[in-house]
């Protein structure tokens, strides 16, 4: 990676570059990234050469809704070592409109009112730093 100089501005990068692309290099907003096959017409998270469904080259990236509903959780008490959050923290599955499941943190709500069902909003947040000092973005999802 090239040193940038210190008086560089810290410009965000993207904690997954094949599932979110940051909107601008300002601040901290995103879009999740999706990939829709040509072939099957399946939809699915994240950019990728082929298709997950039917394996098919025909494909293209999309870009998913912000929100969704939370089809499952689960509240995590012992993290894995990268995992650089608070203890315990609640992971969730969201079901977008475009019947693409994501899977990502869920924040701003405490585990005993979290539900399934509920309906939720993508959140990015700056969760850490590259070497060179740049933000990395993540997405989490947030009560709607
Ligand atoms: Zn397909």
């Amino acid at each position: 990676m090239e040193k940038k100089p210190k008086t560089a501005v810290p410009t965000p990068v993207s904690v997954r570059p094949d599932m979110m692309r940051l909107v601008d290099e300002i601040g901290p907003e995103g879009i999740l990234l999706g990939t829709h096959c040509k072939s099957c017409g399946a939809k699915t998270a994240g950019k990728n050469r082929h298709c997950r469904n039917c394996t098919s080259s025909e494909v293209e990236t999309i870009e998913l809704s912000s929100g969704g509903i939370l089809i499952n959780y689960t509240i995590v008490h012992r993290a894995a070592p990268t995992w650089t959050g608070q203890v315990p923290y609640i992971l969730g599955e969201v079901e977008l409109p475009e019947h693409v499941v994501v899977t990502s943190e869920v924040v701003d709500v405490r585990p005993d009112e979290i539900e399934e069902g509920m309906q939720v909003k993508l959140s990015f947040r700056v969760g850490g730093h590259t070497k060179s000092g740049d933000p990395i973005v993540v997405y989490k999802w947030t009560p709607a």
